[in-house]
């Protein structure tokens, strides 16, 4: 094997293999150092997101849906099933399989488009080099022109509470649950806390949230957050704020958890524990002392709008480095890299990275929320539409939530679209298209949109923005 390449990516993660993909397609000759490997010792690809995130929570977010509408909803259509049951090994089973078929679909990207695959542990070493070290502890010095760091995230621990995975598990752990928790702690109300307390509670858990900050979901609209915590109290996601968890210890079989609220110390016995309080970038032992790239103050890699860090020829792009820790902006920040360095001036749009919470309904936003702008002092309007006036939402029975739109108050440019309810990341997306072109929310109300459709929601809250929506009192 070739020990130099014109691009070194370290991680196979989405931030990572599209990288990677692009520089290849660009006529760079690409590697990927991968240091996760399966039970035969190969590099398994694909990162957090296809392993143990994006994935497999969606798989178990859709198996679980479709077992509470056989037990709750179908029959609202008149359709009549008795006694739906689970088998929880047969949805991980299916979870494992669609995870097998993805990140193998990687190998075989990586093959078409000619991307060197490297098993070991990557080292960023002055002058751009990276050294591997195999699981054999074989280690050798690949040359790059660049190297592109993608090494991702993992879960934060916390002291009070610490994983044993068995019975306090973190996201990973809680992919894997091999039947129903009767009772289910979750630490952290965020996106993967929500997406994983929905999985199980709609298989039967108890589920008890414990959330240490005095806001639900503050990084989302006030409104829609508002809107949200109705929509979870109807589906009994028992949400409690203020609340932080102060110790975790495992007796005979349960997880004893104690944790103060502003009424004072409380205990709750759980089944399980999912710990999900976010996560940090994975940054130990990746850079030698003199690889001149350096951390911010929050131990993410230090890097420019393009993602260049201080080492010249070293980048680093996804969860590892500043900003949301999603798939997709690591994806795109991955082209962008692979892009520059091939000379093409390619930039990322930070302003229009939509964020998305795969609950049921889904919650999704892009650009500013109303907060934001009140406090920022920028003069805006906004319209909203609920979905118990869509047509479309009543005839599936899936009218909980609203579309909400902002735009500058002088301009009427879209500044913002906030959504709980029905496929709301797609309708979100939609607006986002609509930003990325500068559309004002007229030129959204003057769109046709079709009927029925849930997109005509997306049209209402448009015309709201300046009081024209026609199917509200
Ligand atoms: P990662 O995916 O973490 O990949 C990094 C890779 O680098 C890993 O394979 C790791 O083994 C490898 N690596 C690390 N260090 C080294 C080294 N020194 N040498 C060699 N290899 C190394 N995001 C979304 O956008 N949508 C979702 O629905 C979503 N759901 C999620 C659900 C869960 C439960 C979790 C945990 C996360 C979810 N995320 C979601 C977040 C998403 O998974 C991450 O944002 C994404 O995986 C980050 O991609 P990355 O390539 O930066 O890093």
């Amino acid at each position: 094997m070739a020990n130099s390449f014109d691009v070194v990516v370290i991680g196979s993660g989405p931030a990572g293999y599209v990288g990677a993909i692009r520089a290849a397609q660009l006529g760079l000759s690409t590697a990927v150092v991968e240091e996760w490997t399966d039970e035969k010792g190969a590099a398994t690809l694909g990162g957090t997101c296809l392993n143990v995130g994006c994935i497999p929570s969606k798989a178990l977010l859709d198996s679980s849906q479709k077992f509470h509408d056989a037990k709750e909803t179908l029959s609202v259509h008149g359709i009549g099933l008795e006694n739906p049951t689970i088998d929880v090994p047969a949805m991980l089973e299916r979870k494992n399989k669609i995870v097998g078929q993805l990140t193998g679909g990687i190998g075989g990207l990586f093959k078409h488009n000619g991307v060197t695959v490297i098993q070991g542990r990557g080292k960023v070493l002055a002058g751009a080099n990276v050294e591997v070290t195999a699981a054999d502890g074989t280690v050798t010095v690949v040359e790059a022109g660049s190297v592109i760091i993608a090494a991702g995230s993992e879960p934060v621990k916390i002291p009070p509470a610490p994983v044993d995975d068995e019975y306090i598990v973190d996201s990973t752990g809680a992919l894997e649950f091999t039947e129903v928790p009767g009772r289910l702690g979750v630490i952290g109300a965020g996106v993967i806390g929500l997406e994983l307390g929905s999985v199980w509670g709609r298989l039967g858990s108890e589920v008890v949230l414990l959330e240490a900050l005095d806001e639900f979901l503050a990084m989302m609209d006030t409104q829609i957050a508002k809107e949200a915590a109705k929509i979870f109290k109807k589906q009994h996601l028992d949400i409690r704020l203020s609340s932080r968890v102060t110790d975790a210890k495992v007796k005979d079989g349960k997880v004893h958890v104690l944790y103060d609220s502003p009424e004072g110390e409380h205990t709750e016995v759980f089944d399980k524990l999912i710990v999900s309080v976010g996560r940090r970038p994975r940054t130990v032992d990746l850079l030698a002392d003199d690889s001149g790239v350096t951390l911010d103050e929050r131990g993410f890699i230090f890097v420019n709008d393009q993602c260049a860090t201080e080492a010249p020829n070293v980048y680093a792009v996804g969860d590892v480095v500043r900003g949301p820790m999603l798939a997709h902006k690591g994806s795109e920040e991955g082209v962008m890299v692979a892009e520059r360095i091939a000379g093409k001036p390619a930039q990322v749009n930070y302003d229009c990275i939509p964020s998305i919470i795969y609950t049921h309904p889904e919650i999704a936003a892009v650009g500013r929320t109303e907060q934001e702008l009140k406090s920022d002092g920028i003069p805006y309007k906004a319209g909203t539409f609920p979905f118990v006036a869509s047509g479309r939402a009543l005839a599936a029975n899936d009218s909980d939530g609203m579309v909400k739109i902002i735009s500058h108050a002088e301009t009427d440019r879209i500044l913002g679209c906030h959504i709980v309810g029905p496929s709301a990341a797609d309708l979100a997306q939609q607006v986002l298209i609509a930003m990325e072109f500068g559309s004002s929310t007229e030129d959204l109300a003057l769109m046709v949109f079709g009927h029925p459709t849930l997109s005509e929601a997306v049209h209402e809250a448009a015309l709201a923005v300046d009081g024209h929506a026609i199917h509200v009192a």
